[in-house]
């Protein structure tokens, strides 16, 4: 089965509404292939999910950075599933490394975060990857397989799961996996998934890869088998962005 190829836009904890107001007005001019080649979505702080939303062109989505692990209440700071599915946002964040390393957010909260999230309907866009001492060591793919198991042990509606390979020393740091170190990574995780969850969930799922993407590296990486598109920080702010999601075609 083809994978669509998926490109979404990690905004993190930046913006002011009139930035971006000026993002989304650069997205929706933009010319991009067509939502049957590219799946799109940006992640706005959650302050900015509606305005995003109701202002985002059509064929783009939209999604949260992160929700909270299981039904709403007292819960100070938090934002529940239930929430985001309220305000029609479709998609998720979970586990990425800033929450992980931050917020001391462990695989299994992750991975309880992911089956609450998808229990309501949401679509998930998960988030594992190694650090440079643990790659250093050799220890990348345990790593990677453990963050994995935690996820796909809750999993339970694969085609909702998009994966995120994001190795941690190169988020924000400019320092891009090499093309062959990103295939590697998904090749393996690839089939992980073969033998772990199954071979058709293995074909299907889309692996994807974050870590100092931009304009300039993203057509090699795109390139590679086993990448399915970008998580992108960064470059998500800049108009750049439109030429990774062109690097889908
Ligand atoms: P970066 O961030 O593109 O700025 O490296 C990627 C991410 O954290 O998702």
């Amino acid at each position: 089965m083809a994978r669509k190829f998926f490109v979404g836009g990690n905004w993190k904890c930046n913006g002011t509404t009139e930035e971006v107001k000026k993002i989304v007005t650069t997205l929706n001019e933009a010319e991009v292939p067509s939502e049957d080649a590219v799946e799109v979505v940006v992640s706005p702080p959650f302050v900015f999910l509606t305005l995003v939303k109701s202002l985002l062109r059509s064929d783009f989505h939209v999604a949260a950075q992160n929700c909270w692990v299981r039904k709403g209440g007292a819960f100070t700071g938090e934002i529940s599933a239930g929430m985001l599915v309220n305000l029609g946002i479709p998609w998720v964040i979970i586990g990425h490394s800033e929450r992980r390393a931050l917020l001391n957010e462990s695989n299994e909260f992750v991975g309880d975060k992911v089956m609450y999230a998808l229990s309501q309907g949401l679509k998930v866009i998960a988030c594992i990857g190694e650090t440079l001492e643990q790659r250093e060591s050799g220890s990348t793919m345990a790593v990677v397989a453990a963050q994995t198991k935690a996820i796909a042990d809750k999993v339970t509606s694969w085609g909702n799961v998009v994966l995120a390979y994001e190795p941690v020393w190169a988020i924000g740091t400019g320092k891009v996996a090499t093309p062959a170190q990103a295939q590697e990574v998904h090749c393996e995780l690839r089939k992980w998934l073969h033998e772990n969850v199954g071979a058709e969930i293995a074909t299907s799922t889309r692996i994807i890869y974050g870590g100092s993407v931009n304009g300039a590296n993203c057509k090699e990486l795109a390139a590679q088998p086993d990448v399915d598109g970008f998580l992108v920080g960064g470059a998500s702010l800049k108009p750049e962005f439109v030429d990774i999601i062109k690097s889908a075609t």
